[in-house]
């Protein structure tokens, strides 16, 4: 178990959110890829090169930008933040690399939304860093080619798929992000409850953990409204299971850690007879944005079991179903 008070007070202090791991040593679990990226980021001190490009994906909140920080913090240098939405024109993403400095890493979030044009001004940056720009219209258009320092483009995305073939070959690295066992969640929990000061006993942090959905930043969350609700409600800093299952039942998670969303995604496969039926239709029905659906709601269902996904649609397992028939949820 990492020591948080192996981290001086003032560097926490600079650290905006105090639950991201500031060094390698605190980033718990990702053993694999924790150790191919030490053994890149090593070779490339030791060449004094920046780090080659580095993508990163998975799904949301298991770690993608604090792994950005950290790389920038073993490499010794800044990391500059962009999500690839708010790259909307060619002169966003010239502004964003000509303001890198030497060795510098650019993280670009969701980075499969990036469009043709920024995409296509980023391949010569990535590859020979300089940027071929091409100034005035028509018969008047000229290139001019401007050199950048040196820099490490790490990108992250949800959806490897979306991203074009000659983006995705400019990353010298491809590392995938898996959801953590409950062993290390409960880590990251004990790991913050000691940052906040707050008692959780081990049995609570083990129930948390077994319903945070392999994902730190749910765990997180979570471990954050039942420390209000004890605060508030039942003015203590202790812990137990039983203060947690009444906490997240007055937010309606239950003990699976399904919340309204969840069983209302359920409830509407077992209404509509529980037949094969499509992302978008079910996304209609619900009044839902279908990605969300697909990255935050079904995973999670597929993983215990509740949910499957077949050629033809979704459809309910029996587990699934044994559990939303056992609701009284009026939706
Ligand atoms: P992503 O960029 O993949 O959506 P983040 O890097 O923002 O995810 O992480 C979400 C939250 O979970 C942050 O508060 C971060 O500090 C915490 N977190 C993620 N991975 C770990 C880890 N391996 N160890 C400790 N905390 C983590």
């Amino acid at each position: 178990l990492v020591d948080s008070k192996i981290i001086p007070e003032e560097k926490r202090k600079n650290n905006l959110n105090l639950a991201r791991p500031i060094t390698f040593q605190e980033f718990i679990g990702q053993e694999k890829l924790k150790s191919s990226l030490r053994i890149a980021i090593d070779a490339s001190i030791y060449r004094k090169e920046p780090l080659e490009h580095t993508l990163l994906y998975g799904q949301p909140g298991l770690g993608k930008t604090t792994l950005a920080f950290l790389i920038a913090k073993e490499m010794n240098t800044k990391c500059r933040i962009a999500t690839a939405p708010a790259i909307e024109r060619p002169r966003d993403i010239v502004g964003l690399l000509l303001g890198l400095k030497e060795g510098e890493v650019l993280f670009i979030d969701e980075i499969h939304r990036l469009n043709r044009l920024t995409e296509e001004l980023l391949y010569s940056a990535m590859e020979d860093f300089r940027l071929d720009l091409t100034m005035g219209a028509n018969r008047g258009a000229r290139c001019r080619t401007i050199n950048l320092p040196r820099f490490t483009l790490v990108g992250a995305t949800t959806k490897l798929a979306s991203i074009s073939a000659p983006l995705r070959d400019r990353f010298g690295i491809s590392q995938k992000i898996e959801f953590y066992t409950c062993d290390e969640l409960k880590q990251i929990i004990d790991n913050f409850s000691r940052l906040i000061s707050f008692n959780v006993d081990d049995e609570a942090s083990s129930h948390l953990a077994k319903i945070s959905r392999g994902t730190p930043r749910i765990a997180l969350r979570l471990l954050r409204r039942v420390r209000d609700y004890a605060q508030v409600v039942k003015k203590t800093n202790v812990i137990s299971v039983n203060l947690i299952k009444k906490a997240l039942n007055s937010y309606q998670i239950d003990e699976k850690g399904l919340d309204y969303v969840d069983r209302q995604y359920l409830s509407f496969l077992n209404q509509n007879k529980n037949i094969p039926t499509g992302l978008d239709s079910i996304a209609a029905g619900l009044g839902d944005d279908s990605s969300m659906l697909e990255f935050v709601v079904e995973p999670y269902l597929i993983q215990i079991g509740f949910l499957t996904r077949t050629p033809r649609g979704r459809l309910l397992t029996a587990l699934g179903k044994k559990y939303i028939d056992s609701k009284n949820d009026n939706f």
